[in-house]
């Protein structure tokens, strides 16, 4: 495995700058309030301060933090508007607005794998309630995490997410209007989390790979590993960790941080991974199709029924 580093050697020498774009986007995005952030932006168009604090029931403070660091990321912007007199608000920019798609697999995986009832997802273009499916931009067929070969640069030591913010783990969210499952927040809310589950797709199986690959505490490590196994998304046996059905399906989310990363993240090169499709033979470009008429589905195209 390229770049063996022990834990003290990566959290000193790891910076932002460092980090191949899906170390980056883990960074950014595995935290439950930058998702439920964003989330209420496409949903419910939420655009100022007060509308999230009220709406999310967060505090204040981690309310700022979170909004300067997506403005720091360029995934929001703030503008001007007037309503009576001058006010800002917080827009999503074209980085942040090519964020849609991974909601989009977030909700659809919630569907195939929770009993929760979320909001339907509609196709305008066929007027109905549907199911985004995963499928392979260059030749449109239906995938799944088998049918991809994943070959990474050099240096692609995407998921060392340098030091984490401090969480923690249980938050109380208002989260039952349209909020993601508590299953989905576990599993992308946290950027150890979300890295354990990148480094599980990339091919680590056993305590030590992802160990080696992550530079994460052992206790942290055991702590996820075994969340993971009681969310059914891992199995253990023989010591080797592997994903059940329920976490291979995830490989849809994983394909659209990954094609949001290297599209709008700049990062060092050798840096990349590159997700083949086997049957095509071409470097994956994620498209989600309507389980309906067929069509792909584009964001000015669907709603959500909130
Ligand atoms: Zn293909
Ligand atoms: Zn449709």
């Amino acid at each position: 495995m390229p770049g063996v580093q022990t834990t003290t050697a990566v959290a000193e020498r790891t910076t932002p700058v460092e980090l191949s774009a899906i170390g980056q986007a883990l960074a950014i995005l595995g935290d439950r309030w930058v998702l439920l952030i964003l989330q209420r932006a496409f949903l419910l168009r939420v655009r100022t301060f007060a509308g999230w604090r009220d709406e999310l029931g967060i505090s204040e403070s981690v309310l700022a933090s979170r909004l300067k660091e997506l403005l720091a990321h360029g995934i929001l912007t703030t503008a001007a508007y007037r309503n009576g007199r001058t006010r800002n608000e917080y827009r999503l920019t074209d980085r942040g607005l090519d964020l849609w798609s991974l909601l989009v697999a977030i909700h659809s995986w919630e569907r195939d794998w929770t009993d929760r009832p979320l909001p339907p997802l509609v196709h305008d273009v066929c007027g109905r309630d549907v199911r985004a499916y995963l499928a392979c931009g260059g030749c449109r067929e239906g995938m799944t995490a088998r049918d991809t070969r994943t070959v990474r640069g050099p240096l692609a030591t995407f998921a060392r997410v340098g030091l984490p913010r401090q969480h923690r783990r249980t938050i109380a969210t208002r989260t039952d209007f349209i909020g993601y499952c508590p299953d989905s927040m576990e599993i992308l809310g946290d950027r150890w989390s979300t890295s354990v589950l990148a480094a599980a797709f990339l091919g680590a199986r056993r305590f030590g790979d992802f160990q080696t690959e992550l530079g994460i505490a052992p206790s942290v490590l055991t702590d996820r590993l075994r969340r993971f196994v009681e969310l059914g998304v891992f199995q253990l046996g023989g010591g080797n960790y592997r994903l059940t059905e329920r976490g291979l399906a995830f490989f849809k989310v994983f394909a659209f941080l990954v094609s949001w990363a290297q599209r709008e993240l700049p990062a060092p090169a050798g840096s990349e991974l590159t997700i083949t499709h086997h049957s095509c033979g071409a470097a994956l470009t994620p498209v989600l199709l309507c389980s309906d008429c067929g069509g792909k589905l584009e964001r000015r195209e669907v709603h959500f029924i909130t």
